[in-house]
């Protein structure tokens, strides 16, 4: 018998966490749990646990430690690690053959850079690393021959869609955005509307930041920068097609003007699955695309006035450099602020494009670059929310 693929889970209590959780154990004859990993969600973190009897598990936030260690005392054989630093040393564990990045933010970046390093495939759902330090990833998963699997939907969908297409060039991405809950609000409504309304997304559930996100389309451009670096296309190669319905994933057009689209209905699982599993596909259970229900296939340009922070992405990926780095940095802030009513949701933009202004810029950034850039950036856009 083949031996299961061990794979560790960094955020297993969110939502691309849980939804890995429930591939894995719709196919526990191929993969297992080797170490799951939180933030703060310790209770549900043990009792994840329980139900799959990884190796270990680490909580980010140190001071749950003590409480981790209590709610784990009835399974001794599962070690219990704290702290950021665990995250890094945890990926690295012999028997992991896959790391699943289902963390958000900034966070993500070093425990990649760390499984890279120590030979791991990479299932890439964390986004904000490839924005931030796309570049570096990729040299990185080059020099040490790792495949790095996208989960994010869209570009699962690219990914499906360029199998078999080694030789063959790709002309254009056309990238497709649901539009999130504010498509058709006008600049005036923009004004007032509030994390309430932004946190109704239409087609998907997904965690609070990028949610938010995908509100002011933020998210779309972090897609785009994805992609680029994914896909080894340049940004203008990148066309992003409003397509309210989320039925088409995205698509790729080749040099002949062919158009190859992975389509669905929108349910994380597939693309998750697709990542651990490649090149096969396995049996899925859920809900089939019905081309007759969905009759109507919309796709729009994109407003940009409107979602500024999506031209801010453009701008950041064609200026290059830490400038990707410094939109992340202020974005997580103003992410935050807005979700604690400290930021309406167009300052969200001002105070993005003011840091990017601001901030001191590199044109050849590595890894410590990023680093402080990370926290300069933060601090200059933590101060102008102050006013
Ligand atoms: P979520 O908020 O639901 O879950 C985040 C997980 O990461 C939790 O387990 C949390 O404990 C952990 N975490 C948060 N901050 C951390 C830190 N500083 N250190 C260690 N662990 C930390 O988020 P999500 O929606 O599952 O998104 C996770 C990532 O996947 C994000 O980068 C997001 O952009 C990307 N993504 C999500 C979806 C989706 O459908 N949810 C789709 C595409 C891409
Ligand atoms: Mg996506």
């Amino acid at each position: 018998m083949n031996k299961k693929r061990q794979i560790c889970i960094l955020g297993s209590t969110g939502s691309i966490g849980t939804q890995a959780l429930e591939v894995i154990e719709e196919h526990s004859d191929l993969y297992e749990v080797y170490a799951l990993t939180a933030n703060n969600r310790v209770e549900q973190l043990a009792e994840q646990a329980h139900r799959f009897r990884p190796a270990a598990v680490v909580i980010a936030n140190e001071q749950h430690y003590d409480k981790l260690t209590q709610l784990m005392s009835d399974l001794p054989d599962v070690k219990v690690y704290a702290g950021s630093k665990a995250l890094d040393d945890i990926v690295e564990a012999g028997p992991i053959d896959m790391v699943l990045t289902a963390m958000v933010g900034f966070a993500g970046l070093s425990p990649t850079i760390h499984a890279i390093k120590a030979r791991k495939a990479i299932a890439l759902a964390n986004k904000e690393t490839l924005v931030v330090a796309g570049e570096l990833i990729c040299q990185l998963a080059n020099e040490y021959h790792v495949p790095i699997l996208p989960v994010d939907s869209e570009h699962s969908a690219i990914f499906q869609s360029i199998v078999g297409e080694d030789q063959n060039p790709i002309e254009k991405i056309l990238l497709t955005a649901s539009g999130g809950p504010f498509r058709n609000c006008t600049m005036e409504q923009l004004q007032t509307v509030t994390k309430a309304d932004a946190l109704r997304h239409p087609t998907w559930d997904m965690g609070a930041k990028i949610t938010i996100d995908s509100a002011t389309m933020m998210n779309k451009g972090f897609e785009v920068i994805e992609a680029k670096w994914l896909f080894g296309v340049d940004a203008k190669q990148i066309q992003v097609l409003v397509h309210p319905q989320s039925i088409v994933h995205s698509a790729v057009q080749f040099q002949d003007g062919a158009v190859k689209a992975q389509l669905g209905v929108p349910d994380m699982r597939l693309p998750i699955q697709y990542a651990f599993s490649f090149p096969r596909r396995l049996p899925l259970s859920g809900e089939r695309l019905d081309l007759f229900a969905a009759r109507n296939l919309e796709f729009l340009e994109p407003d940009m006035k409107k979602f500024r922070c999506l031209a801010l992405a453009f701008e950041a990926i064609l200026k290059g450099g830490n400038m990707p780095c410094i939109l992340n940095a202020a974005n997580e802030i103003v992410n935050r602020a807005f979700l604690e009513d400290r930021c309406s949701f167009l300052q969200m933009s001002d105070v993005i494009s003011e840091t990017m202004q601001r901030c001191t810029f590199s044109n050849n950034p590595d890894y410590d670059t990023y680093i402080q850039t990370d926290a300069e950036a933060r601090r200059i856009a933590a101060e102008l929310l102050q006013g």
